[in-house]
């Protein structure tokens, strides 16, 4: 690499990081087949949860983001979908709230995207006629293989079961993907039409806390067998990551008044034992099946979240108690990053996962990477995950994730912490092999 400024160097190591097939760990992107039955244009990409959030953060109105976008970027099942209205004045009704947004990550990483795919880097009242128009030129079947495969250089994307698919294993293109199911009906008991939902689909009886256990258990076996590389779990959307030791008794009782009558829900004391000693159980199903468990542990997607969910720490005793189980922390307990890194150092099971945060902080990205490769072994960091609906902005985000790296090994290599070389094999490490060992993909 020859290169005389910083930025030049940046260049070369996002050059070097861009042969790296990549190993994209978290996606929630939509399934091409659903992808190919809605008819997007640059306006619709808006009604992403991400960005949208951003807008009406903004201070843009529901009903004005609801026209400006139109139902076609919409995850509810795409039927009588009303037309959208003329471009022009659905742009201008979004402009004056995309001027607000547009330099924020969310939105970096639309134009990163539609950019790379469809050559058109920014979005105003000039491309989005064009930008539209190129968009509907895309929708065919093997974009996805074109955008993820040979444009983005994604080996392959670990899909969350959720959304189009359900939260069990569905059947997805196994040349670009691999499934992640999750456990969350299992864990999550708010009434109990949830677990009379599971005992139909399942066919089998869940009236114990052992009869849980083993439909569990038999889930996580299933999974690995069918080739999931992890299993996933959500508490962190509506609570604190504070896991007590597992009550028997006390969860017993629980299940019982969730089947007789006067079980208070979720988010009550009774609640929270049943689903410390369910989070438990899945963490044991999921290790003794040899999957490494995902907890989400960042902010929430939306408006108006709390922010309870988004610290590692409090987790600390049940990490300590799971000693033999895999833990990828999705989002990294931001906006705790510092926390989560210091479990990440000290904990032989933790790994911190980079997913989503590149865009919704790339500084934050940055200025932990320079901490962190001097912190937290470095196979403990999991480079990239999108996040995302659709795979233009999927390859957007990597492209903002190299660059994130290479800024933050840039600066490493300036201040002569590290060398070039190690720049590279770091970028490397966080791209590939790290995610690659701790999935087990080859
Ligand atoms: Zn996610």
């Amino acid at each position: 690499m020859a290169r005389g400024t910083r930025l030049e160097l940046v260049g070369a190591l996002v050059g070097e990081y861009a042969r790296v097939p990549t190993i994209n760990d978290h996606t929630h992107v939509i399934a091409e087949p659903d992808r190919l039955r809605r008819d997007l244009d640059a306006l619709a990409y808006l009604a992403h949860p991400y960005v949208a959030s951003d807008l009406l953060a903004s201070g843009m109105t529901a009903a004005d983001l609801r026209f400006a976008t139109g139902s076609e970027g919409d995850l509810a099942p795409p039927d009588d979908r009303p037309p959208p209205g003329p471009l022009d004045a659905r742009w201008a009704r979004v402009a004056p709230f995309w001027a607000r947004i547009r330099h924020g990550g969310f939105a970096r990483c639309l134009l990163e995207g539609w950019d790379a795919t469809f050559g058109i880097p920014d979005l105003d009242a000039s491309t989005v006629g064009e930008l539209s128009a190129r968009i509907r030129a895309a929708r065919v079947p093997g974009h996805y293989r074109q955008v993820l495969h040979d444009e983005a250089n994604i080996k392959v994307s670990l899909v969350q079961m959720t959304g189009t698919y359900g939260e069990d294993i569905a059947e997805v293109d196994r040349t670009l993907f691999l499934p992640v199911p999750r456990l969350n009906r299992f864990t999550m008991v708010r009434r109990r039409a949830d677990l009379e939902a599971l005992e139909s689909e399942l066919a089998i009886p869940l009236r114990t806390l052992d009869a849980l256990d083993d439909a569990m258990a038999g889930c996580a076996v299933r999974w690995k067998a069918a080739g999931a590389p992890a299993i996933k779990l959500s508490q962190s959307y509506h609570r604190a990551m504070d896991f007590d030791m597992p009550d028997h008794t006390g969860a017993t009782r629980a299940l019982r008044t969730v089947w007789d009558g006067g079980y208070p829900g979720l988010d009550s004391a009774p609640g929270r034992v049943l689903e410390d000693w369910l989070v438990d159980a899945a963490v044991r199903a999921a290790t003794a099946a040899r999957l490494p468990v995902e907890f989400h542990v960042g902010p929430r997607a939306g408006i108006y979240g709390t922010l309870e969910g988004t610290f590692l720490a409090p987790m600390a005793p049940f990490l300590r108690r799971h000693r033999d189980a895999l833990f990828d922390i999705s989002h990294a307990g931001f906006p705790a990053l510092r926390e989560a890194a210091v479990l990440a150092k000290t904990f032989a099971n933790v790994y911190l996962n980079l997913s989503w945060l590149h865009i919704y902080s790339p500084q934050a990205c940055i200025d932990a990477l320079q901490e962190w490769v001097q912190m937290v072994p470095v196979n403990k960091v999991l480079g990239f995950g999108d996040d995302l609906y659709w795979v233009d902005t999927i390859h957007g985000h990597l492209r903002i994730a190299r660059r994130n790296v290479a800024f933050a090994m840039a600066g490493l290599v300036e201040d002569g912490v590290i060398r070039e070389r190690d720049a590279v094999e770091i970028g490397r490490a966080l791209f590939h092999d790290n995610p690659a060992a701790f999935y087990g993909i080859r």
